[in-house]
């Protein structure tokens, strides 16, 4: 098996953030009464005519410049013809030759740079229903604006892939370009696959697969195809290139259909449009207006706020997450380093447990802040913050700001002054002298031991650092 290597090229599909479609005024909606959302342009009816809208335009210019591409001064549309029931005028309209933007690139997690060939622009189709009475078409979608970005077969792992895909979506998603939601398929994914002979340098036959709606579908699609290729090629087969489905209930890709049974599309441009152009004054406002990318939002986590590339990562993948971070922390930057790990893993293990959805921890990022200050400053012990956070996160009754007020209000103080904590102390030494003897025969990593009795004694809502320090005079004396 690891006498092969991979390798992988995506081509991703995103919605464009729009009001109205690309070539006419219909609305863009997800669901509404099927073949509501439509008109004579995007009915395909005889003799109506597109128009572009100019904001799909601004759109796929800022994708483009957030990926570093070259936007074209000129691009052409081109009608793509193939018959299907969903897809009214017999054509796709999209660009062929020359799309809006080429040449770019994606850094991925690990520094690596994969290239990106070139972003088109190009209509949805309409959706086929199937139902028991047969199937039926839905135009709502028809003429929805897309973005068709295609990468270099530059990835050799799924963890690349995945990673490949993030980033894009970081960045679409920062730039307004697109919502990134998998699951609804305003973001989409096909990954082409071909697997080599390590050291070989011509690629292998290629398998596309489609059907992938979610990171963990990529990666799990991916690396079952490479599975399977190589199976093929060691039964003494060859490849063949076809396209495939991921199917996730049974973790198999299932062919859809060969090579031999493409369609020959007979591209033209299309008469009804103008090539586009785009003005060089116009580009460099366009420029001018891009907020910081994820790249440098990371490289300023990391660099500025002192954060783990872990944690700027994860705050990064979602950028209004990142974005509520960064209101939060603007008067506690000093606190940044803590509480982004912090969020990523006691406030993240409490919305797992109750089931609940990260955007209500956004809304909450102040009251999180403030408990996460205190919890730094000793105000609340390890054992009473976790206890807090369950009792927050478990109380739906109320929003979750209020739910964390009033969870930090029956938290208590913590137990930190001597008075307090040195019968305990002194008890614990009393129940334990040979400890005590080996603590002070130089095995003072015990010192944990003692710490943990104590806390253990006062419920867990004791000052850990004052009772070591009680502790340390007590056995160093
Ligand atoms: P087509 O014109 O048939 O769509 P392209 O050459 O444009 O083919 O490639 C489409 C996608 O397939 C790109 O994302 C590219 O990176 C990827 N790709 C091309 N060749 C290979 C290969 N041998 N293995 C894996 N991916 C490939
Ligand atoms: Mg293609
Ligand atoms: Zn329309």
């Amino acid at each position: 098996m690891s006498a092969f290597e991979a390798v992988i090229g995506l081509e991703v599909h995103a919605q464009l953030l729009t009001r109205t479609k690309i070539f006419c005024s219909c609305a863009v909606t997800v669901g509404g009464e099927p073949n509501t959302r439509t008109c004579p342009v995007c009915l395909g009816l005889p003799g109506a005519l597109p128009v572009l809208n100019a904001e799909v335009v601004r759109l796929a210019v800022r994708a483009g410049l957030g990926t570093g591409c070259t936007v074209q001064s000129i691009s052409v549309f081109a009608r793509k013809n193939y018959f299907y029931p969903d897809l009214p005028k017999g054509y796709q309209i999209t660009q062929a030759e020359l799309p809006v933007c080429l040449d770019g690139q994606i850094v991925l997690d690990d520094g690596k740079v994969a290239r990106i060939q070139r972003i088109h622009l190009e209509e949805d189709a309409g959706k086929s229903i199937h139902g028991d009475s047969g199937t039926r078409v839905d135009l709502n979608r028809a003429g929805t604006p897309l973005v068709e970005i295609v990468g270099h077969p530059d990835l050799r792992t799924p963890d690349e892939a995945v990673s490949y895909l993030r980033e894009l979506r970081g960045i679409l998603v920062t730039l307004g370009v697109c919502d990134g939601n998998m699951e609804e398929g305003s973001l989409r994914c096909d990954a082409n696959v071909s697997i080599r002979p390590i050291g070989q340098d011509a690629f292998g036959t290629r398998v596309e697969i489609k059907n992938m709606n979610s990171f963990r579908s990529v990666r799990d699609a991916i690396a079952h195809e490479i599975g399977r290729q190589a199976d093929v090629i060691q039964d003494g087969q060859a490849i063949r290139q076809e396209t495939r489905l991921w199917n996730a209930d049974l973790a198999r890709t299932e062919s859809m259909r060969s090579k031999e049974e493409a369609a020959d599309y007979r591209y033209f441009p299309d008469p009804d449009l103008l090539p586009l152009h785009i003005d060089a004054a116009w580009l460099a406002l366009q420029r001018a207006d891009l907020p910081e990318l994820p790249a440098a939002r990371k490289a300023r986590y990391q660099g500025e706020l002192g954060l783990d590339a872990r944690a700027a990562n994860w705050l990064c993948e979602e950028p209004p997450r990142a974005d509520a971070f960064d209101r939060t922390i603007a008067d506690a930057p000093e606190l940044a380093s803590a509480f982004a790990p912090f969020l990523m893993t006691q406030v993240q293990a409490q919305l797992q447990r109750n089931d609940r959805p990260w955007p209500e921890v956004d809304a909450a990022m102040p009251a999180l802040l403030r408990i996460c200050r205190k919890w730094r400053a000793g105000q609340l012990a390890n054992k009473m913050l976790a206890d807090l956070l369950q009792t927050a996160f478990a109380d739906t009754a109320q929003p979750l700001p209020d739910a964390l007020a009033h969870a930090e209000s029956l938290a208590g103080a913590v137990v930190s002054d001597v008075a307090a904590l040195e019968p305990v102390i002194d008890a614990v030494l009393a129940k334990f002298p040979g400890e005590v003897a080996k603590y002070r025969a130089g095995q003072k990593q015990l010192v944990g031991f003692f710490v943990g009795q104590a806390m253990r004694q006062l419920a867990g809502k004791a000052d850990a650092q004052a009772i070591a320090a009680l502790l340390a005079d007590k056995l160093d004396a």
